[in-house]
């Protein structure tokens, strides 16, 4: 299997050379539901453990909003499967009631919740990459290590998950930890990742435009320069010819390793290691959604004609079933001086 980009439509550097530069090369993840092994990169999979090294749990606070009921992973996979069984009938175009009795009865327990945890939470694996996979990923200072593991503790911290990186020499691991501890509860659905397998491909990006100087902003919101480019540029953005290059040139949608940092909620702002000031780089980009309305160019091939037929249910541009902060993005950015300084957390 393989997830394949279509090529972008213009080559930006042709138009403005000075963006040259500046290229980086992203590894889009491109996740799809499966069923990961410990062996495998992947997303809310089992992670490759070593057997003698205690689970990371979350000390918090985790302190209780009063707004919603916690649900336990089983429970919130439950619920995932009545309302994929309950979409597909709808779909289907058979006559309501969509619910089995069996499927309300359940529905109903599940909401109630379970009990806010007391104590330290166990963490959930977010995320698992080898480096045969993503050859972009480097430890810095850590010549040896070919994987890197992210887990999440699933409560607000706290404005979203608190994350934990680990990088290891998966050569090193000859006993992995077969039962992995679980918390036995998360603040919102939207925490739980399905788990996928990745088909992880790689794409060149530019920087956001407010990344950019004044003046090559000035000069990106110029149609004339466009029009240069021929019938790869799409007149209908010559109001908002600064858009054209934001939505379909710049960074790409989704979860993805490296590149350049999306911004969408607030302006660029510095990214500093907080241990020695220097500026941090894109790791990983843990999405919501693979793409939007405004990014539909990146859809990749083998994904284009389910993207248009498949109910909201089983969209392909949600395979992890992630939400985080209404829809957005937590981007972590590493310290290129040492692993050893912690990361940042960012929500775009
Ligand atoms: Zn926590
Ligand atoms: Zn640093």
């Amino acid at each position: 299997m393989s997830s394949t980009t279509p090529p972008r439509p213009i080559d930006v550097t042709a138009i403005f050379p000075q963006l040259a530069p500046m290229a980086r090369t992203a590894t889009r993840l491109h996740p799809r539901p499966g069923a990961p092994s410990p062996h495998d990169s992947s997303v809310g999979g089992p992670l490759l453990w070593p057997a003698d090294e205690p689970w990371p749990y979350c000390d918090g606070p985790h302190e209780w909003d009063g707004l919603n009921e916690v649900l336990s992973p089983a429970d919130i996979r439950l619920q995932r499967e009545i309302r994929a069984a309950v979409a597909a009938r709808r779909a289907g175009g058979t006559h309501p009631p969509h619910h089995t009795p069996e499927e309300r009865a359940l529905e109903e327990r599940i909401s109630a919740g379970q009990p806010w945890p007391e104590g330290p939470v166990a963490m959930l694996p977010v995320a698992q990459l080898f480096a045969r996979d993503v050859p972009l990923l480097k430890a810095p200072g850590n010549a040896d290590a070919d994987l890197l593991q992210v887990l999440w503790c699933p409560f607000d911290h706290p404005d979203h998950p608190r994350t934990a990186l680990y990088w290891r020499s998966s050569a090193t691991i000859s006993d992995s930890l077969a039962v992995q501890p679980a918390p036995p509860a998360l603040q919102f659905p939207g925490y739980l990742p399905e788990p996928c397998l990745l088909t992880p491909e790689e794409v060149t990006e530019y920087p956001n435009p407010l990344e950019l100087s004044k003046d090559d902003q000035q000069q990106l919101k110029d149609p004339t320069r466009w029009r240069q480019a021929g019938s790869g540029w799409d007149d209908a953005y010559g109001v908002a010819a600064d858009e054209f290059y934001r939505n379909l040139l710049s960074t790409a949608p989704g979860w993805k390793a490296g590149g350049w940092t999306r911004w969408g909620l607030t302006d660029p702002m510095p990214r500093r290691c907080s241990t020695c000031g220097t500026d941090m780089d894109p790791l990983l980009t843990i999405a919501s959604r693979e793409w939007n309305s405004s990014t539909t160019s990146w859809i990749p091939l083998e994904d284009q004609a389910d993207a248009i037929s498949s109910p909201a249910s089983a969209q392909p541009s949600h395979p992890t079933l992630l939400d985080l902060a209404r829809g957005y993005d937590l981007q972590l950015h590493m310290c290129p001086a040492s692993p050893e300084h912690p990361h940042l957390e960012l929500i775009q």
